[in-house]
This record gives structure tokens, sequence and C-alpha cells, in this order.
């Protein structure tokens, strides 16, 4: 057994309750992970020791939890790889930055007649704020289509990108299918039509070295509740000159430089963004949550998340009525499995594991259009971190087959 993993399964109090009688067995970590010890520490350390508002005071405190805050976007730009901390706004979550980007820059670039090319693999929060940009703007809305291995079909992406198209939106890894796209191809594709890339990192952050110079992203949005820390707190990242050309689109305290009775002059970016006291809680447990992943290390991670997939999809084909979504190449795969069990109505599969412990979602997943095309309503899901064992893979391969016995 990995030492690191016995390690680190310590730090999730959480992971030793009971649901139902039976041993908790978490498989939603697609829907939010849980939070090890070590950030909820550093929450309450902070509360304890550091409280105060930022940026305002000159008193000690003020100053300390200003520098705590300031800290922790120097340590979210060294995490995705940004250039420098100023790209860095902090946001509530990926649908916060997505809305701000779309809000923002996509009122500066997109106009009548312009295009917006997005897949149909995207979560809603990185389909309707472009959705509503189009609307607006009386702008074309486009998707690109999914290939017969239900990977993105970059074909399709090629000969939807065209000299109009003015924003691609992107999903890195799907919550759905677990699939991760080819992110740098589609940035180098799109540049080369003068098109924007807007990547949704929310299924990714925590699953795999993001690095936002490499990808050539523009911009770059995720949550830190789906990578090990508090919810209420998000990431935008944006190339700085892009930044600097955006608006506000939350006006108030904190963001302003100067305000008179007629108007008001702007912060620089990325605090023209961060209207309001912001979310400092936040900030210093997502600080502790890439101080944790950093710990445990990216390639640790995927690569125990990888084993854990690749054990559980062969056991899933071999269970009869069952369909699965998403690419049958365990290589394409990313710890997300989405599946629905004969005609069983995908809540009562998950009503079943839930009465067994274990804990996995059922619905549209926020991906209807992406349901539409997979020709259902709704499926189950099953999404694996790294503090699962492939022990817990065997137990609900078991719970699984329970519950097609029971409906049977
Ligand atoms: N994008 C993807 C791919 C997601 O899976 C999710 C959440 O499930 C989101 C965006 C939205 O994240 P949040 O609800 O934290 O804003």
């Amino acid at each position: 057994m990995d030492k690191k993993f016995e390690e680190a399964v310590k730090d999730f109090p959480i992971l030793t309750r009971k649901i139902n009688d039976e041993p908790l067995l978490y498989l939603d970590n697609a829907a939010t992970s849980q939070t090890p010890n070590p950030v909820l520490d550093q929450i309450v350390s902070f509360y304890q020791n550091t409280n105060a508002n930022v940026h305002r005071g000159v008193y000690t405190l003020a100053n300390d939890a200003t520098t705590a805050y300031e800290n922790v976007r120097e340590q979210v730009a060294a995490f995705i790889h940004a250039d420098e901390a100023k790209s860095i706004v902090y946001t509530r979550s990926t649908t916060d930055g997505l809305n701000l980007v779309a809000s923002s820059f996509g009122d500066l670039v997109v106009h009548e007649d312009d295009e917006i090319l997005i897949t149909i693999m995207e979560h809603h929060s990185n389909l309707i704020p472009w959705q509503q940009l189009a609307q607006r703007k009386h702008a074309k809305l486009k998707y690109v289509e999914l290939a017969a291995d239900q990977t993105l079909d970059m074909a399709d992406f090629k000969r939807k990108l065209t000299e109009r198209t003015k924003i691609v939106a992107v999903t890195q890894t799907s919550n759905v299918l677990g699939v991760t796209n080819p992110i740098k191809e589609i940035t180098k594709l799109a540049h080369q039509q003068q098109a924007y890339v807007v990547v949704d990192a929310a299924q990714s952050a925590a699953h795999q070295t993001i690095d936002v110079q490499d990808l050539d992203a523009d911009f770059l949005a995720f949550s830190g509740h789906k990578m090990l820390g508090p919810t209420g707190i998000g990431v935008l990242y944006g190339k700085l000159d892009l930044l600097n050309e955006m608006a506000p689109i939350q006006f108030g305290g904190e963001m302003i430089e100067t305000v008179s009775r007629t108007q008001a002059k702007w912060q620089t970016a990325p605090w023209k963004f961060e209207a309001g006291t912001p979310n400092i809680g936040g900030v210093i447990g997502l600080g502790a949550a890439i101080t944790y992943l950093n710990k445990l290390g990216m390639p640790w991670i995927e690569a125990t998340e990888h084993r854990l997939v690749t054990y559980l999809l062969p056991q899933l084909a071999q269970i009869t009525g069952l369909t699965m979504y998403g690419p049958k190449t365990v290589a394409k795969h990313e710890s997300i499995v989405a599946f629905n069990l004969r005609d069983l109505h995908p809540h009562d599969v998950a009503t079943g594991l839930d009465m067994l412990g274990v804990e996995v979602r059922a619905g549209h997943h926020c991906a209807q259009p992406l349901m539409t095309t997979l020709g259902v309503e709704s499926t189950v899901r099953a999404s694996m971190s790294f503090y699962n064992s492939l022990a817990d893979m065997d137990r609900f391969v078991y719970d699984l087959k329970m519950v097609k016995e029971f409906f049977n």
C-alpha cells in the first residue's frame, strides 16, 4: 500500500463516518471534494489569529491579513504557472469567473454576426454565459460535436473555427465524459484566427498539472471547493493585457482608486474586479489547499487517480446492461465515469447505492445539451479522488451489482 495514500486518507475525517450504517464511500468528487484537516486548521487559525479586513487598515493585523491574502495570489499563480500574480482574480467560483469573462471581455470583442465557438460537452457554466452574450450581441453560438469515441471531434472544431470566431470556450476536462481536451492544440488553432480561448478548468485543477503559459490560454477559471478548498472561492486567470482592457462588472468598495460625485477611477487588475470585502477566509483556505496538493504532488495525484479508473472501467464494462458514456479507452479517461444501468432511472440507482453508503451523483450534471446528444435525460456518475482506493472500486462494483439485483 502506498504510504502517501495511507497518510493522506487520515487527513479526511469525513471519510470515517457512516452513511445508513455503512462506511461512507464518497464518489462525488467532481461535484465537490472533501476538505483535509490542514486546510480546515489553516482557516481556523486565520480567524483565531489574523482576522481583519484586507487592503484598508494601517494597523498590524490588517497588514497581516492583507499579506496573507496577497501571498495566496502568488501561490495560485505559481500553481498554474502564470507569470505574474496580477493575472489572478479571486472570484466566487468557476461560474463566477466565466460570467466575468463573458460579460466584460465578451462585451468588448464580440459584435453582431461574430461567432462564439463552444463544445457540446460544456457544463452550463461555460455555456449559458456565452448563449446570453450571443443573444445580446446578435452573434452566433456554435458547438463542436463529439467524435465517434465520445472525445471532442477536432475535425469538427477545425471546420467550425473561422475568421469570424472571436471566442473559443472549452472545458479542459468534461464533468460527464471524463475526457480531457487538447487545449494546447485548440489555443494554437484559435490564435491563428485571432480568437481568444477561455478554459474551464473546474474538473482539471485538482487532477493534473496546469501550465497556463504552456497552454497559452487567454483565460482559465476554476473553483476552490473542487480542489480540497472551501466553497465560495474561485480563481479567474487572465493574460494581464486582456484583464487590463476589461471593465469591471461589479462596483463598490476596494475596487476604486478615486471616487468623486460624478465619476470613479478603477484600481488596476486584478483588484478592479474584486469589489467589496472579498472572501478572505476562503482565499486562506484555497492557499492551504494548494499547499496540500503540492505536498502530495500533482503527478502522484494524477497517477493515483489514473490507477483507479484503469481498475474500474473494465469491471464496469463487464456488468451486463450497463452503458458507459465517454471514451472506452482508459488512456483517454479521467477519474469521472458516467453510466446508466439498464432502463433504471439514475436516481433509483443512486438512491440504492446511498442505502449502501455509496455517494454518487445522478442527473443531467448541468450538461443538458450533452445529455440530449447522448440520447439520455440523465446518468449516474461516479467521480474519484486520490483518497479513494482500489478496494473502494471493488466495493463500488459489488454494491452496484447488488442494486441491479434489487431492481430485478
Ligand atoms: N465547469 C465544470 C466542468 C464543472 O464540472 C462545474 C461544476 O460541477 C462547473 C464548471 C461549475 O463550478 P462551480 O459550481 O464551482 O462554479
